[in-house]
């Protein structure tokens, strides 16, 4: 019987790209695995799969009964309702211990890195397996995509030696202007609903016995969010209410400035001006360098909670 593997709720390009090549990876290794997501293809990643040529995989919400190997999560929130239904064999992830467990021995490559398919291109690596030269190039994608290019601060060297590495497999010389080129359909936020926008890019927490939803979008110009902040926030607002969270928040942010207007939707705000030790005025808040949800928001997040 096939073992799944599936990314995070809300799929991203690190999530959708690292099932397609854990699995190319582990089928290598004589295991029968297949990608699978749990959630919509967003735009960035579907211009990278086009790209590439290679198919979006099949989209599956239950796991009851089946083997599974995580990548790119280890939260109970962000995983199938029946994961506890599930054998997880392995996590491949490059995030915050999460709270979910297992019954059996599992596999483990969790390190603090700025993308899971930096990890996997180490398994690649590690084991002495040739990597495709189109799958190299999602995987450079994916890597540049987590990274902001390299701007984040989770970015390590160990990213920067993948993805020119990945770079050089896929005979892709000037890579970060294929990075801009992704930034630039990730900037197109005009023809999606705001909901859509809202829960494009959005991970919920479980702090302190709250729910806390915190979404992402990362463009190369605020300017784009002028007109729809209103509508941005009454969706923010329904989604607080329909998903009995206590927080949603929404970074929109800026990869050329290099800094984040947070929008704010709380029971307590007096809760998140004391995470990030700033005045919140109009529910919104510009917090400079800040361009990371994992290292820069929920830390702090977790400390007030
Ligand atoms: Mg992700
Ligand atoms: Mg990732
Ligand atoms: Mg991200």
């Amino acid at each position: 019987m096939a073992t799944f593997i599936f990314g995070h709720t809300t799929p991203d390009t690190d999530s959708i790209i690292g099932a397609i090549s854990l699995s190319y990876l582990k089928n290598q290794l004589g295991e029968e695995t297949i990608p699978t997501r749990q959630g919509e293809i967003n735009p960035e990643t579907k211009f990278i799969l086009e790209k590439f040529g290679y198919k979006a995989p099949e989209l599956k919400t239950s796991y009851a009964g089946e083997s599974v190997y995580l990548i790119d999560f280890m939260e109970r929130s962000q995983s199938p309702k029946d994961i506890d239904e599930a054998t997880i064999l392995g996590i491949v992830d490059h995030h915050k211990l999460g709270d979910l467990t297992t019954a059996t021995p599992l596999e483990m490559w969790v390190r603090p890195v700025g993308c899971s398919n930096t990890i996997v291109k180490q398994m690649f690596d590690y084991y002495n397996i040739e990597i495709p030269k189109e799958l190299a190039g999602m995987m450079m994608c994916a890597i540049l995509s987590d990274t902001v290019i390299f701007k984040s601060p989770t970015c390590t060297k160990e990213d920067t030696k993948a993805c020119k590495e990945l770079a050089q497999i896929a005979q892709i010389e000037d890579y970060k202007a294929l990075g801009m080129e992704m930034f630039n359909v990730k900037s197109d936020v005009l023809s999606a609903t705001k909901r859509e926008l809202v829960l494009r890019d959005f991970k919920d927490f479980n702090m302190g016995g709250k729910k806390v939803g915190v979404g992402q979008l990362e463009v190369v110009d605020l300017s784009v969010f002028d007109n729809m902040k209103d509508e941005l926030f009454s969706e923010m607002k329904k989604l607080k209410e329909e998903g009995s969270r206590d927080t949603v928040l929404l970074m929109l942010t800026d990869i050329i400035q290099e800094g984040t207007q947070l929008l704010v939707v709380s029971d307590d705000i007096s809760k998140i001006k004391e995470a990030f030790g700033v005045e919140i005025e109009n529910n919104q808040v510009w917090l400079p360098k800040v361009m990371s949800r994992k290292k820069q928001i929920i830390p702090f997040l977790e400390k007030v909670f």
